[in-house]
């Protein structure tokens, strides 16, 4: 018996080592073929998505596409953006770098290192490379990346999402035996629904209830355009061979803080509801499915979780970290930075002295700097777990705390004060300058 059971193990190791052997060549392999879409719809809030009903608690029924997406893969319920608005963020999206790292903060700045950013990296790594959208504020985006993009193609003017999903599907048609990397943009759930005005003045609750069922609305319009693109996905044979992440940009204001701020817009103070973002990450082939993340993680996390998916080294210039190892065994607990900077005439340049502002959380705390352009800053403190609302500002009651915080703060701002790089500053055109007026960017 003893001698059998000597025979029996050995066979057994190393039959369990092949086994295991045997399913990382099968994952890096997956790994090595996988395409992968990234999918953003300009100022979604992840509470009116119905995979966050069951934290948040909202009852329409706008996202079923989203939802069974989040449903067989993972879905983060603690995903920041790391600016308030739309050019920081994006740009942010891509290189893993604060905003504050390059300092791409308005329209007219343009990142120093593009070569760093996903797109540039993926193309050298082989991989075919496009951009859709149907925001007309971003037609030089792709020149911020360094023409990362081998195919960008941005067209507004009234183009709603069911443009650039054609155009992504023809796309892929053409790109279905390849490798790639492929970003869709969505504008529809951005503010300035037609018929209603830019500022709170004169608007009612009735009003702010039929705003609010619109962009759900949209959400709801933009989902099946989603749905459309899975089909298609399905159809050319390559869904298992496909990662797709859904995110937003940035959050929006719905009617809260309304008495400190505007209505039914974002940028300027890092919020809850302007920062706060779904994150989804769909990839039935590789990662596991119906899972819930519950970590804190941040947009720039994207660019080194696209990497790991793909097999290729993440450069030692991302400050973001994979979101895979977490979905296993979880992570460190990590603070998120979201900055934003406003000047009053918009968002177009930065003339003027802008208006500074910070936040470093956590999943519990928050702690919300303001530097203002007549020198004068304060500081609030927050409690999120019990105060989503950001209504009781606890910065006397828990001092302890907010020197951590403070030291947190003051330690990053150090460490990008010290990072001499600054953006290149390209003039826009007369043509940027139209549009980004026409959507609200600047007065
Ligand atoms: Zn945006």
């Amino acid at each position: 018996m003893r001698k059998r059971s000597r025979v029996l193990f050995p066979i057994i190791f190393l039959l369990s080592a092949l086994c295991v052997s045997v399913a990382y060549c099968m994952y890096s392999n997956a790994q090595k073929r996988l395409n992968v879409i990234l999918i953003a719809l300009d100022s979604l809030r992840p509470d009116h998505l119905g995979c966050y009903g069951w934290c948040y608690g909202y009852q329409r029924n706008t996202s079923p596409t989203i939802d069974r997406l989040a449903g067989e893969g993972i879905l983060y319920t603690q995903a920041v953006s790391n600016a308030t608005f739309t050019w920081p963020s994006i740009n942010c999206m891509m290189t893993s770098r604060y905003p504050l790292s390059d300092k791409v903060f308005f329209f007219d700045e343009f990142l120093p290192h593009p070569q760093q950013a996903l797109p540039a990296l993926l193309k050298k790594a082989g991989y075919a490379t496009a951009f859709f959208s149907n925001h007309i504020g971003l037609s030089r985006f792709n020149e911020s990346l360094g023409n990362g993009f081998g195919t960008f193609v941005v067209k507004g003017d009234g183009i709603a999402a069911d443009g650039p999903t054609k155009d992504a599907m023809a796309w892929i048609k053409t790109h279905a035996r390849k490798r790639f990397f492929l970003w869709l943009f969505y504008f529809d759930t951005h503010e300035d629904f037609v018929g209603f005005p830019k500022t709170r003045e004169g608007i009612l609750p009735d009003d702010t209830r039929k705003y609010v069922r619109m962009y759900d609305d949209h959400i709801r319009y933009v989902d099946a355009q989603i749905a459309l693109l899975m089909q298609h996905i399905q159809n050319m044979g390559i869904q298992r061979r496909t990662a797709v992440i859904i995110t937003s940009d940035h959050g929006e204001l719905l009617g809260e803080h309304a008495d400190q701020y505007t209505y039914f817009k974002h940028g300027d103070r890092p919020w809850e509801f302007l920062i706060r973002v779904p994150l989804v990450l769909y990839c039935p082939q590789a990662l596991p499915k119906g899972k819930v993340v519950q970590q804190q993680v941040q947009h720039i996390d994207i660019p080194p979780t696209v990497c790991d998916l793909v097999g290729i080294r993440a450069p030692g210039a991302f400050e973001g970290r994979s979101l895979l190892p977490a979905i296993k065994k979880g992570a460190p607990a990590q603070y998120a930075f979201i900055e934003s900077r406003s000047v009053p005439a918009g968002f177009l340049t930065a003339s003027e002295t802008p208006e500074y502002q910070y936040a470093v959380r956590t999943t519990d705390w928050k702690l919300m700097f303001n530097r203002f352009t007549d020198g004068t800053a304060y500081y609030k403190f927050y409690h999120l777990t019990s105060d989503p609302l950001e209504a009781n500002d606890v910065l006397m009651a828990q001092q302890e705390r907010v020197a951590v915080f403070k030291a947190a703060l003051d330690g990053f701002l150090l460490r990008q004060k010290q990072n001499t790089a600054g953006p290149l500053r390209k003039a826009l055109t007369e043509e940027n300058v139209k549009a980004l007026k026409s959507l609200g960017y600047a007065q």
